[in-house]
């Protein structure tokens, strides 16, 4: 039991005791029945059945005598008759007396031997009728049974319970732990009849010093596993940290290296035109006789330099471009292009190619399409790209070259949908319209799988034997065509049947009529 509760307690007893003495003025109302001694051990034989813990209770006079005496329990010598209340001054109750007939209010007499001679106190209870004063009730509650009261909800926790008026002690159980152990001690107010206030002091037992030491350790081992998890958190941030700066750091080197390898490439590629272009160009010289007629045994040789100069000036052409588009280094020149006639002179420069294969070559565009808004140096190689690619893979059959107005939302290839890539030259990403050029032919056509793969850098659809480097290619056109056409602010996308053909679509923004 706490202190609050044990104060609570002493509270509930003395306040109970307190209002018992006072209902004992009921003995005073009666006025046609004299006050016997008979009239008030009844009185108190049936008050003690809720106010049961007074040791004795006793009536005085308005003068101070004490007239009638009950003692409760074991008999204990009885009180000499007709003792005044001032005559026991060593319990203190002179003065409650004194105090409480002037304020008429109970009074709680100062703890000691009470008249039986047992440790306790007194509460003692002023009577008045009106203004009148006829006397005093007084009640004595020994220590031992305040302790009885208590004992009913004591835990066995606590070692030790004190109640103290001021600085008596009016119950006091004593603390049987060893001094070496030390005790908490809890404490709380008790509100006597009458005002004022005693204090109720409850100790407990300490944790002995097994428990103590056991406290401690857990106490360390906890802290100890705080610390150890704070420090490994503490290096798991700093690792954390430490990691994302290395991949910040690696992917700023993995920028700038690879910008560093389009640099070098672009860079290389340059240097090995001009020797290249030397080498063709006077190959050229050569087959033309301008240094004098070839022998017949020297056109062959000659013819073969030629070609494969030829080949990889191309290729370097292509490495140099890729290179630029991945360096962010080639420019765009975008202006309004009248498409028919654009693809009629484009058309023009394959025309032999296609015929010398014995390939049909139709072209089917409206002249009343919009014009496209494009750069025509760079638009000029993807036609010419696809152009080639068409004519290379297309055994047999005819090549077709066709665009149309696509104003269906739903058509578009789902890039051209979203803004394209941040390098559109068009400012805005939802243009309203797009213009398809395509390039179809009837060739070999090209395997779901590999419908995304032809358009990465150097990546051919069963490459074949090295032999013919000229009928090999490089795998760079498509991956060029489709940046180029990316760049442009549209897209180059494919549609193909294996064994049937492929079509080959660029989209162009269409130039809006505000524009045109
Ligand atoms: P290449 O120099 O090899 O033609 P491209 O990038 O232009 O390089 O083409 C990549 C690959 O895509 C080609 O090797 C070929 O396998 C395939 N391809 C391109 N165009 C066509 C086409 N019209 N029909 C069938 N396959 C094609």
């Amino acid at each position: 039991m706490g202190a609050v509760e044990t104060a609570a307690r002493v509270e509930g007893l003395l306040a109970v005791h307190g209002e018992a003495l006072k209902s004992v003025r009921e003995l005073y109302a009666d006025t046609t029945r004299p006050l016997t001694g008979e009239r008030f051990r009844a009185f108190m034989m049936g008050m003690a059945r809720h106010a049961f813990s007074f040791r004795g209770v006793w009536l005085t006079d308005s003068s101070g005598i004490i007239r009638h005496e009950i003692v409760f329990g074991a008999p204990a010598p009885p009180l000499p008759a007709g003792i005044d209340i001032d005559t026991v001054q060593a319990l203190g109750l002179g003065r409650a007396a004194r105090r409480g007939y002037e304020t008429q209010s109970t009074q709680i007499s100062a703890s000691g031997p009470t008249f039986a001679g047992e440790p306790g106190f007194i509460i003692l209870e002023p009577l008045y009728a009106g203004d009148r004063f006829l006397g005093f009730a007084g009640g004595s509650i020994t220590s031992g049974t305040i302790l009885r009261n208590l004992r009913p909800y004591r835990s066995g926790a606590e070692t030790g319970i004190l109640l103290l008026a001021g600085m008596d002690t009016v119950v006091a159980v004593e603390a049987t732990e060893p001094a070496s152990t030390r005790s908490n001690v809890y404490r709380a107010p008790v509100r006597v009849p009458g005002g004022g206030t005693w204090d109720v002091a409850v100790t407990y037992r300490g944790p002995d010093r097994n428990t103590r030491l056991l406290l401690w350790g857990t106490g360390l081992a906890t802290l100890s596993a705080l610390v150890v998890t704070l420090l490994h958190e503490r290096r798991q941030g700093v690792r954390l940290a430490e990691r994302s700066a290395e991949l910040e750091r690696l992917s700023t080197e993995l920028l700038r290296a690879n910008r560093a390898k389009s640099e070098f490439l672009a860079n290389v590629s340059h240097e090995l035109r001009t020797p290249l272009n030397a080498i063709v160009g006077f190959t050229d010289l050569l087959r033309d006789g301008v240094y004098g007629d070839l022998s017949p045994r020297q056109v062959g040789p000659v013819d073969r330099i030629a070609s494969s100069a030829n080949h990889l000036r191309q290729l370097v052409d292509q490495v140099l471009d890729i290179a630029k588009l991945a360096a962010g280094r080639l420019e765009v020149h975008a202006e309004p292009i009248d498409l028919r006639p654009f693809v009629l002179d484009v058309v023009s420069e394959v025309e032999m190619l296609v015929s010398e294969r014995g390939l049909n070559l139709s072209i089917a565009i409206s002249s009343a399409l919009p014009r496209v808004r494009t750069d025509p140096m760079h638009l000029r190689q993807i036609l010419v790209n696809l152009l080639g690619n068409a004519v290379k893979y297309t055994p047999s059959g005819g090549v077709a070259v066709r665009a149309r107005l696509v104003t269906d939302e739903r058509e578009r290839p789902e890039r051209s949908r979203t803004a394209v890539d941040g390098l559109s030259v068009s400012s805005s990403g939802n243009h309203a319209d797009w213009v398809v050029l395509q390039v179809a032919d009837s060739g070999i056509g090209i395997a779901a799988a590999d419908r995304e793969r032809i358009f990465g850098e150097f990546e051919q659809v069963g490459a074949g034997p090295r032999g013919d480097s000229v009928q090999r290619g490089t795998g760079l056109g498509l991956a060029i065509s489709r940046r180029l056409a990316r760049l442009l602010g549209g897209d180059l996308t494919v549609e193909s049947e294996l064994g049937r053909g492929s079509t080959f679509s660029v989209w162009l923004q269409a130039e809006r009529e505000s524009e045109a």
